[in-house]
């Protein structure tokens, strides 16, 4: 029997991959990391999302990991979210160093115990942030990396990796699960569900693509 762990944050690209899990798996489970985010809710939503899709469902408390970067602004309540980047930094202040390094690392050793060596991971470089951890390069090195350091073959799953925002709403579409992903998902910085704010970076990219595939449609 085939089973797979989900890194599920639930927004838009993790649950898209949670329902793609379903799709190529017999089993499925689903990891929620809280890592000092700025909207909590974001675990409950991943709670209720891993309930609608019969999934079990863990959350695990990693939130040091928003101690090492005070001057992150996903995690700490104090700053705005710029989409500018700032002068001399080459990543926006959304960017939270390592944040996949802990996730995958810690996801693959949780899957480890419980006889799991596929890992699926909605990380994705084609309209990215350009966060260094959602390179195709960075998965291949750290899925090398894992099988080195607990001597396993780990899959790390990435079928979002070369998917722009439309496509990855074609793909919900495609798995049946385009008003889940529409309406019970979180991607919005300023924290409101579904649509969104309207105005912060996630929520533009989201609705974009959202427009632009429904007008592919017509
Ligand atoms: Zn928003």
């Amino acid at each position: 029997m085939s089973c797979a762990l989900v890194v599920l944050s639930g927004g838009q690209d993790s649950t898209t991959c949670l329902y793609w899990a379903k799709k190529h798996f017999d089993k499925v489970r689903a990891l929620t990391f809280c890592y000092g985010q700025r909207h909590i809710r974001e675990v409950e939503i991943a709670k209720e999302l891993a309930e609608e899709a019969d999934v079990p469902w863990e959350s695990m408390d990693i939130s040091f990991i928003s101690q090492l970067s005070p001057s992150c602004s996903l995690t700490n309540l104090e700053l705005n979210i710029e989409e500018e980047k700032r002068e001399g930094d080459p990543y926006p202040t959304t960017f939270v160093p390592g944040r996949n390094l802990f996730f995958l690392s810690i996801a693959a050793i949780y899957a480890r115990n419980h006889g799991i060596y596929d890992i699926v991971t909605g990380v994705g470089q084609a309209d990215y942030s350009g966060y260094p951890d959602c390179h195709d390069s960075f998965v291949k090195s750290l899925n090398a990396t894992l099988n080195l350091a607990m001597d396993e073959q780990f899959r790390l799953h990435t079928p979002l990796m070369w998917l722009d925002k439309m496509q990855i709403w074609a793909l919900a579409d495609e798995l049946g699960v385009i008003d889940i992903i529409r309406n019970n998902t979180l991607t919005c910085y300023n924290g409101i569900m579904g649509d969104g704010c309207g105005h912060c970076p996630a929520c533009k990219l989201r609705r974009e693509g959202y427009q632009k595939y429904v007008n592919s449609k017509d």
